[in-house]
C-alpha cells in the first residue's frame, strides 16, 4: 500500500451538521438554529473576559478549581466531583473515550443529540439507536437494546430537538435497571430552562454509574466560549481527568463562565424572557396552522404537513434572513426547530411564516 489511510472506522464518523450562520446573498441574518441565548452573555462575563486579558501570557488553571467551586456553590454540588470541558461536547467525549472502545456498544435514542453516535465512533465503539415513542424517550426500548457489550446510554433531558422531559419515575427506572457495568449519561444542556429540575444530580448521588452533563452555551449565552461540565461519582471523575488535556479551557473561558454562574440576576432575566416569548411564539404559530409540542426549553419543534412543506418553509425563512434548523437528520423530517429569539426575532418569524402560509403579515 502506498497511500496514507486513516484508522479503521474514521471514515464512518459523520461530519457534524449545523452551526450555519450565513445565507448567501442575505446581509443581515437572525440565527435561530443553535439554541443560543438571544440576550447574549451576562455583562459581568464580558467584563471578566476583559479583565482576564492582562494575564493572557499565562497558562490557565489546569484543575479549574475556582470555576468548579462556583458551579458547586450555585448548584449545591461537591466541587471535587465536577469536571469541566470545552463545551459539554468535550465532557461527553471524555466519557466515550474513557469507557467505550472497539467491540463496545453505546446506546442513544432516536431523536437524541447528534453528537452521541459521533463520539461513540470517535472512541471506536458502535452506536446503537433505541427508538422513541411519540417524540418521547422510551425506557423499554433502551433496555431492550442493552446487552453485555453496552457500556454507555446517553439520554438528553429535556430532549433536543424534541423539548420533551423524561418523567422522573422513568429516569429512575432506567437507572435502576441498567447493569452496573453500563454508564447512564443524563445530558442536561437545557436543564436551566426547566423550573425545579436538578438536571439529574439526585440520581448521580444515588447511582455510581450515572453522570450528568451541563453547558454554559445555552441559558448562560457563552456558546462562543466553549465551557461545559459534568458531575459524577469521584471514581468516574478521576478516570475522566486522565483523558482531559491539562489546559483544555482557556483563561478567558474560565473567567467568563465563573462570572456567568455567579450572575443570578441575568440568569433569571433570561429564563423569564425565554418562558414568556416561547409561549407567545408557539401560540402565534399555532394560530396560523403551524403547531408545536409543548416546550420546556429555549426552542420549539414546529410541525408541518410533510417534509416538502417543512423544507419549503425553511428555504423561505432563509430568504428573509431567518436561519432555523432542519431536523430530518434527527428523524423528524416534517419539523423545523426554531430557537426562541428576542421579541423582534419572534415577531419576524411569525410574520415570515404567515406569509409562507399564504397570509398577510
Ligand atoms: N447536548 C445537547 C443536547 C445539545 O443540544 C448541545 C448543543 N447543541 C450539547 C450537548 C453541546 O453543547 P456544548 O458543547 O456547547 O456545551
Amino acid at each position: 500500500m502506498n497511500k496514507i489511510t486513516p484508522q479503521p472506522g474514521i471514515m464512518d464518523i459523520a461530519l457534524y451538521q449545523g452551526g450555519q450562520s450565513h445565507v448567501a446573498g442575505v446581509e443581515h441574518v437572525i440565527k435561530l438554529s443553535s439554541n443560543e441565548n438571544p440576550f447574549g452573555p451576562s455583562p459581568k462575563a464580558i467584563e471578566a473576559v476583559r479583565d482576564s486579558a492582562a494575564a493572557l501570557h499565562r497558562y490557565p488553571s489546569t484543575d479549574h478549581a475556582s470555576l468548579r467551586a462556583a458551579i458547586g456553590e450555585r448548584h449545591w454540588l461537591d466541587s471535587a466531583r465536577l469536571i469541566c470541558g470545552v463545551g459539554s461536547d468535550e465532557v461527553l467525549q471524555f466519557i466515550a473515550q474513557a469507557y467505550a472502545g472497539p467491540g463496545d456498544e453505546v446506546i442513544y435514542t432516536e431523536h437524541g443529540f447528534s453528537m452521541y453516535p459521533i463520539i461513540a465512533r470517535m472512541a471506536g465503539a458502535t452506536p446503537v439507536m433505541a427508538a422513541e415513542r411519540n417524540r418521547q424517550v422510551d425506557v423499554n426500548n433502551i433496555l431492550a437494546a442493552v446487552n453485555d457489550q453496552t457500556r454507555i446510554v446517553f439520554v438528553t433531558n429535556p430532549g433536543n430537538p424534541t423539548s420533551t422531559m423524561i418523567p422522573e419515575a422513568e429516569l429512575l427506572r432506567l437507572a435502576k435497571a441498567l447493569p452496573k457495568t453500563c454508564l447512564m449519561v443524563i445530558d442536561g444542556a437545557y436543564a436551566e430552562f426547566v423550573d425545579g429540575f436538578d438536571g439529574g444530580a439526585s440520581l448521580v448521588d444515588r447511582f455510581d454509574n450515572v453522570i450528568m452533563t451541563r453547558t454554559f452555551s445555552k441559558v448562560y449565552g457563552l456558546g462562543g466560549m466553549r465551557v461545559g461540565w459534568g458531575y459524577a461519582a469521584q471514581s468516574i471523575i478521576d478516570v475522566l481527568n486522565r483523558v482531559r488535556q491539562p489546559f483544555n479551557l482557556s483563561l478567558t473561558a474560565l473567567a467568563a463562565a465563573e462570572a456567568a454562574v455567579n450572575d443570578i440576576e441575568f440568569l433569571s432575566f433570561c429564563q423569564a424572557e425565554n418562558a414568556r416569548l416561547r409561549v407567545w411564539l408557539s401560540d402565534e404559530l399555532a394560530k396560523i396552522g403551524v403547531p408545536s409540542d409543548a416546550s420546556c426549553t429555549n426552542f420549539i419543534l414546529t410541525r408541518f404537513a410533510d417534509r416538502t412543506e417543512a423544507e419549503a418553509c425553511d428555504d423561505y425563512l432563509k430568504t428573509q434572513g431567518l436561519i432555523v434548523r432542519r431536523v430530518a437528520g434527527y428523524n423528524l423530517p416534517n419539523a423545523l426547530r426554531i430557537t426562541v429569539g428576542d421579541e423582534e426575532a419572534c415577531r419576524r418569524v411569525v410574520a415570515a411564516i404567515t406569509v409562507f402560509k399564504g397570509g398577510v403579515a
